[in-house]
């Protein structure tokens, strides 16, 4: 296939290319000083997703266009160069610096006139002098047979319209088929695997529309309706403390939920699915006929991390992410830096590292650029010696700070553990907790427009119930 080459160093400025428009990627946008560098992101993605209130937007808690922004809201407000694609990276070669995508959906470009042609059928490269690499992770099934075919997953908006559809799909099948059918008890049995927060949190939400909403529209099926959340662990939340783990299953087996701890998924059919219960020595199998399966049980690699892996020497086990150094660059290479899920800082694989490394990744490039020939001196210097050129200009390694974790179990109970590094500021569960969790979620977000929205969708829902229609 031809592969058009896109020339954007002509101004004698070096080229930063980042690939991703999640939570990595728009947070180093932000932040960065883009006068000094011509800025390109490649994303097939044209919107910035503020993940943590994915799990509302099933039921309509909160509208899925609440928590989306579009890249042009933030590339529009930099100086300088900035130029988006819209397009999916296939290849990155670190031999030559120069990064393949494919399928140019569209091409924005911030600052003046457009030079390139977007084009939808051939692959497209551009040079870059220095890369960051924030593709993020993709769902995880383990290999499980299955999943792929018959599970939904809970990672970006389509997924979350699939879910909506399927679930008003099952109850309104099941309303149509008498009391004591096998069939309509299939059809009720929603089936949530993984007891992270992913799962708690969509479990939580389905509950609460079922409590609150679902119970005036269809009051003959809500008794009907089961949640089964099933987790392979002895305890779901397995980031929090003990104290507020038990907490949580306490207030998920007072709602529609029925949590199943020490349970796996071992398979899945397309009417049932088979889990295993250890208790003691002893492993209980049970096959369970299910109406809706949502699995999250956790992120895996993307193909084009395994892909660049696979390129670099220092990169044996990717299986977490690209190996970084503590300058966030990823080991063996002298220009390419990795950030969020598809970074392996032996962090979790949460918003908040992704946010603060790329924060941390704008004040490395601000130095960087504070010395002209620095990535001159960089690409002359062997492999060995980048870390100690990084420290010439007065690079820091970078220093996560842990503030905490939170997580919504519903019935409009949440459960946090507020820190500051090593100092516990607040931990704790219930009521008052749910609403410092709004608030701190509110003060996450990036955007004072998404900001604005979400806490009119709270608004409305106080008043009007949820919005959950098929189709929308
Ligand atoms: P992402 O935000 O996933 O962004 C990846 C970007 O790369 C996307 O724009 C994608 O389109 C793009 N991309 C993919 N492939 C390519 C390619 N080949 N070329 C170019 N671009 C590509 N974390 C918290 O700290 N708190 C929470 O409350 C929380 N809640 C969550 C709720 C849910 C439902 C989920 C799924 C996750 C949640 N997380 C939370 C985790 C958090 O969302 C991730 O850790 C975070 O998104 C990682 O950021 P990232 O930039 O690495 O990846
Ligand atoms: P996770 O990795 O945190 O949890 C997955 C769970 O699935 C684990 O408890 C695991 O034991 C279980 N599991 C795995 N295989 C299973 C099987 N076959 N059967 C039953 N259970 C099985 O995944 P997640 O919840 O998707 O979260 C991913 C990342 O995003 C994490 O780092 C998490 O902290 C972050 N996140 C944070 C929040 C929040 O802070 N509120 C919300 C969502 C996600």
């Amino acid at each position: 296939k031809r592969i058009i080459s896109y020339n954007h160093s002509d101004n004698g400025k070096p080229n930063i290319v980042i690939l991703g428009t999640g939570w990595g990627s728009i947070s180093l946008l932000k932040n960065i000083d883009s006068s000094k560098y011509n800025i390109i992101i490649i994303s097939p993605r044209n919107y910035f997703l503020f993940t943590p209130l994915l799990p509302s937007c099933p039921v309509g808690t909160v509208d899925e266009k609440s928590i989306m922004e579009p890249v042009v809201n933030f590339a529009s407000k930099k100086k300088g160069d900035v130029t988006y694609y819209e397009a999916e990276a296939t290849d990155i070669d670190p031999s030559n610096n120069s990064i393949t995508f494919k399928s140019v959906n569209n091409a924005t470009s911030l600052s003046g006139e457009l030079k390139i042609k977007p084009n939808t059928s051939d692959l497209a490269s551009v040079h870059y002098d220095y890369l960051v690499v924030g593709v993020g992770a993709t769902p995880n099934t383990f290999g499980i047979p299955g999943v792929e075919e018959h599970g939904f997953f809970l990672k970006e908006i389509p997924d979350s319209k699939k879910i909506r559809n399927k679930f008003v799909e099952c109850v309104e099948k099941a309303n149509l088929l008498p009391k004591g059918d096998p069939e309509r008890k299939k059809l009720l049995t929603i089936v949530v695997v993984g007891g992270g927060p992913t799962g708690v949190e969509t479990a939580g939400e389905l509950s609460d529309f079922i409590e609150q909403d679902l119970k005036h529209i269809m009051p003959n099926i809500v008794d009907e309706l089961q949640i089964l959340l099933l987790e392979a662990m002895p305890n779901v939340l397995n980031m929090f403390e003990t104290k507020l783990t038990k907490y949580a299953a306490k207030v998920l087996s007072e709602t529609a939920i029925d949590l199943r701890t020490s349970t796996a998924v071992t398979k899945v059919e397309d009417n049932f699915l088979i889990a295993k219960t250890k208790k003691g020595e002893s492993v209980k199998e049970e096959n369970i006929p299910y109406g809706m399966l949502i699995w999250a049980t956790g992120n895996k690699q993307r193909p084009i991390v395994q892909s660049l892996a696979k390129k670099i020497p220092d990169q044996s086990d990717v299986r977490r992410g690209l190996v970084v150094n503590e300058n966030l660059l990823v080991k063996g290479s002298k220009n390419i830096f990795a950030i969020g899920d598809c970074s392996n800082a032996k962090l979790a694989p949460t918003a908040q590292v992704a946010h603060q490394e790329a924060e941390y990744l704008a004040k490395v490039f601000s130095k960087i650029a504070s010395k002209p020939s620095f990535t001159e001196q960089l690409s002359k210097s062997d492999v060995s010696r980048v870390p100690a050129v990084f420290e010439s200009v007065g690079i820091k390694p970078f220093n996560y700070i842990h503030l905490g974790a939170l997580a919504y179990l519903g019935s409009e109970k949440a459960i946090a553990n507020v820190t500051y590094g090593k100092r516990n500021l607040y931990s704790g569960g219930g009521l008052f907790t749910f609403f410092v969790w709004r608030v701190l979620y509110v003060s996450m977000i990036l955007s004072v427009r998404s900001r604005f929205k979400v806490c009119a969708d709270w608004l409305k829902i106080a008043f009007f119930g949820r919005d959950c229609f098929k189709e929308l």
